[in-house]
């Protein structure tokens, strides 16, 4: 060993990165017995925990002498670190818990305490929200404007109250069926937009709790919210359709105030609160917000605004779901952008380009006169002019407008509205902007960063930075299709295309368990998932590869994460769902005649079959529902799905495979789904992988796959053995190919593979977004072959590091942030060496596979790999040399073969 800080026994352990309930420091939680996970940080090589204490104490000071009054777990003998559930005493309504946790290592060396972290619970009672009603305003709600262009005004809402006396603490629950911004005081309580969500609001409707005591004041205290359209019943999806679950919004909240003397009271909304239109004309997500400056109401949201003109508060909403706790993350500005060219097309119209396709909106400072009137367009592409192109948004308009106060420096941002571009137009200004004029405000769900990539071939770097800017654009409070044209939905296909690659750029693990609830919101009664969850907009019927995503997702998230519990609340769903698959075949399983099914979508000019993608999806889902049952220890289940997969499976030869390995319809897609899913044996599946290679070459070395196809694509020929054809095809920049879009300037995942080509120009514009996310599940394969990590389960206990040496490539480094901590593999040759560098976090262990040829030629940190600390066992597989380790940073090297 090199002398260095790897290998120091000296440094003790740390559980690092607390979670509760896979979010950090979370607030306002509805669950009783929240789930507690950490990481074991260790500089030295195999190390493990044996056992752990967890201390959860109602206040920091006696958490800090070592005391936990709601639950001392004691030491807990056990090498879990995901999921530990709270067993500790019965946790009230706004009760504020903070905890910590020690380890033993594997010499049974504790470690110190881990810093501080908390949770707040929400409100527990069924009573909870009894006192308070949903208030709105709706008679601002006039348009003359014709139906689909009808859009309405934002409302103020205001109420004082009085905090009578010394307050300890006060917390703000609101939630809206719309969006809201809650206020206190003058100022703005939520740093996040569009709470509170998305949820199929006539069954469930979410809330957040905000920390407030900082803003009461002693005396008078006026809190309010400005009520936007939103989810509830703005635009959202296609054909210009609006009031998807009601037509006028509604605000409701409740405010606990604790005082010192330990009394209680709740402040809530009702019919005493009062209402006001104000200065946001206009806001809608996809036509966009208006607002004039001239109608602010200075101070509306303090103690000394005159409300006597204000009118009363509309009560009540016809609806009344569960008002639960946001189980996932809310939407951020994550990042600022700045335009790197602004231009001139035509006098007066200025184009900012940011550089970066995104979702989010503009923040707008400008000096201005009195009504003048600033324009905002938004736009993905230009036209060859140079002017924007905005036919492809279809009727999302897209257009935010700022009516100038003057008189000074004027900031706005809507705060109601979100768009997905690169470039802005703006006219209406009296000069051109500089860049620190208008700035893009980059939106999405806050899902910290997971993964790193880096190469020496700048178009696959492009390529995962793509990938991540189109992840980020559309992850925002559920996984959509797009973030700019008028659709902006759920689509549940590509969420079961994307969820895995989504789980390796980014910590995905609450934002998925708030949609896999939405998913079984939007379940049929018969079983079936549907086209989008949330529901509305689109139908309740997601046909196959679609309606799969009700069995991908949660078992994906349950694979990457570990959270039985949460697989075992979806379980019964992915029942009825495979129940429902095999009831709607025929007796000896075929499909059944009538069905509806997108097929593999966009492909080029390669129609798969629909009963091929029909049965090859029953079959998949059918094996992880069997995969679901073992993992819940219900052997009994288990069994029957994994005969019925076997039977699916002899149907799908039976119908669909040649005695030649030939699938029905001879596509690429038909090729990867039966290799991928397994319903080949093993000499069909080598004929297969053949004939999808062939297929490949008669293309000259492309892809016709579609969303279905390429989900699978590079996994299936890795698997097949043929990565050599997967690499070329990473390579390609002639259409169709990932490289094209690069080619031609993509900063985000298209939609399509031709979205814009140099001999056509744009695609139709009926359907042609350039931020898509399901092309972009490519990453998979990138971490999976090129990094070479893979879990080798549960929830990368232990890890797989198999890394393909592309011969076009000198190095390559992929980062993973698993739930048990980070993960590395990063290679590069020099000369005829390679040099592997491996990190695997304490509490793991690793099979490292290594193209060497002898188990000589492999050292490790420049000594033999035998005699390495942490290397457990090595062994000689064909010409791949395996390397069992622990836990820790290891650095191999051996000559090329
Ligand atoms: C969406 C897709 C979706 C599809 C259904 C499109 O309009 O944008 O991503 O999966 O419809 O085929």
């Amino acid at each position: 060993m090199s002398g260095s800080v790897r290998n120091a026994s000296n440094v003790p352990s740390l559980p690092v990165h607390l979670r509760c309930e896979a979010r950090v420091n979370p607030a306002g939680l509805d669950e009783c017995r929240p789930l507690l996970s950490w990481e074991m940080q260790s500089a030295r090589r195999t190390q493990r925990q044996t056992a752990f204490r967890i201390l959860v104490s109602t206040s920091p000071a006696l958490l800090d002498k070592d005391s936990g009054d709601l639950w001392d777990s004691g030491r807990f003998s056990s090498d879990e670190t995901l999921g530990i559930e709270y067993a500790g005493g019965a946790l009230r309504s706004h009760q504020r818990c903070y905890w910590k946790v020690r380890l033993w290592d594997q010499d049974g060396e504790a470690s110190n305490w881990s810093a501080i972290a908390e949770w707040s619970m929400g409100l527990l009672e069924s009573d909870a929200w009894k006192d308070s009603s949903w208030i709105g305003f709706d008679s601002p709600r006039i348009s003359t404007d014709a139906p689909g262009d009808q859009v309405f005004p934002a409302v103020h809402l205001r109420n004082d109250f009085a905090a009578v006396k010394p307050v300890k603490r006060a917390v703000l629950y609101a939630t809206a069926f719309g969006w809201y911004d809650a206020h206190l005081n003058g100022r703005r309580v939520n740093e996040t937009f569009f709470d509170p969500g998305w949820t199929d609001y006539a069954k469930r409707v979410y809330y957040r709790a905000f920390d407030v005591t900082g803003l009461l004041q002693p005396g008078k205290n006026v809190w309010g919210a400005v009520l936007a359209d939103g989810w509830f019943c703005g635009y959202i999806g296609y054909e210009a359709k609006r009031d998807h679950y009601g037509a006028t919004p509604r605000f409701r909240a409740q405010l606990h105030i604790e005082y010192a003397d330990g009394s209680e009271e709740d402040v809530v909304t009702g019919p005493q609160w009062k209402a006001a239109a104000g200065p946001v004309l206009a806001a809608d997500i996809l036509k966009g917000e208006s607002y004039d400056a001239r109608l602010e109401m200075p101070g509306w949201d303090t103690a000394t605004f005159d409300d006597r003109r204000w009118s009363p508060v509309d009560v009540g909403a016809g609806l009344s779901p569960l008002i639960q706790a946001h189980p996932g993350p809310a939407v951020l500005a994550v990042q600022e952008l700045k335009a790197q060219a602004i231009t001139e097309p035509k006098p007066g119209v200025y184009v900012l380009d940011f550089g970066q396709n995104f979702a989010g909106v503009p923040r707008l400072k400008v000096r201005g006169e009195p009504a003048q009137r600033i324009t905002l367009r938004h736009a993905e592409r230009l036209n060859p002019d140079g002017t924007i192109y905005t036919l492809n948004l279809r009727s999302a308009t897209a257009t935010d407008r700022y009516i100038c106060r003057g008189g000074g420096v004027e900031t706005w941002i809507p705060r109601f509205t979100h768009h997905g571009f690169q470039y802005l137009e703006v006219t209406g200004l009296k000069q051109k902007p500089g860049p620190n004029d208008v700035v893009g405000i980059v939106l999405s769900s806050d899902t910290p960063a997971a993964g790193e990539f880096d190469c020496d071939d700048p178009m696959l770097n492009q390529l995962c930075s793509n990938i991540r800017w189109t992840q980020r654009a559309n992850f925002i409070e559920i996984p959509t299709d797009c973030p700019q044209r008028d659709e902006r939905l759920g689509w549940t296909g590509d969420a079961q295309i994307y969820v895995r690659t989504a789980s390796l750029n980014a910590d995905v693990q609450a934002f998925f368990d708030k949609w896999l609830a939405d998913l079984d919101d939007a379940q049929r009664e018969d079983g079936q998932f549907p086209m989008v969850a949330p529901l509305r907009v689109a139908a309740n019927d997601g046909g196959p590869a679609w309606a799969d995503a009700g069995v991908i997702c949660p078992w994906t998230i349950y694979e990457v994460y570990g959270d039985r519990r949460q697989l075992a609340r979806h379980y019964p769903a992915m029942c009825r769902f495979i129940e429902f698959c095999r009831d709607r075949c025929s007796p000896e399983l075929k499909p059944p005649e009538k069905y509806h099914c997108f097929g593999d979508w966009l492909s080029i000019g390669a129609e798969t079959p629909h009963d091929v993608i029909f049965m090859a999806y029953f079959a998949y889902s059918t094996r992880l529902a069997a995969r679901a049952a073992e993992a819940l220890g219900k052997a009994g289940d288990a069994a029957k799905w994994n005969a019925l997969f076997d039977r699916i499976k002899a149907a799908f030869n039976r119908d669909f495979v040649g005695p030649d390995g030939r699938i029905k319809g001879d596509t690429q897609t038909g090729c990867v789904l039966a290799i991928a899913f397994d319903l080949l044996d093993p000499v069909k599946a080598k004929l297969a992988a053949d004939h999808l290679v062939e297929n490949i070459n008669a293309r000259n070395g492309h892809l016709s796959t579609g969303f279905i196809g390429t989900k699978d694509l590079m996994l299936a020929l890795a698997k097949s053995g043929r990565n050599d054809v997967a690499l070329r095809l990473i390579h390609n920049d002639t259409f169709p190919s990932w490289g094209f879009s690069i080619k031609h300037g993509a900063t985000s995942i298209w939609e399509r593979w031709d979205g814009w080509t140099p001999e056509k120009g744009f695609q139709s514009p009926s359907m042609n977004s350039f931020s898509h996310y399901s092309f972009g599940a490519v990453y998979q394969w990138m971490v999976e072959n090129l990094g070479g990590i893979r879990s080798g389960g549960p929830a990368y206990r232990h890890v797989i590091i198999a890394p393909t040496l592309d011969e076009r490539l000198q190095r390559v480094r992929v980062g993973y942030r698993s739930v048990r901590g980070q993960i590395e593999s990063s290679w590069e040759r020099a000369a005829n060496e390679v040099k592997l560098r491996v990190v695997i976090p304490a509490n793991a262990t690793a099979t490292v596979v290594l193209p060497a040829d002898s188990l000589e030629s492999v050292t490790e940190s420049g000594g033999a790999l035998s005699k390495a600390p942490g290397v457990l066992d090595t062994r000689m597989d064909g010409n791949l040399v395996r390397v069992e380790i622990g836990s820790g940073d290891y650095r191999f090297a051996w000559k090329l073969i």
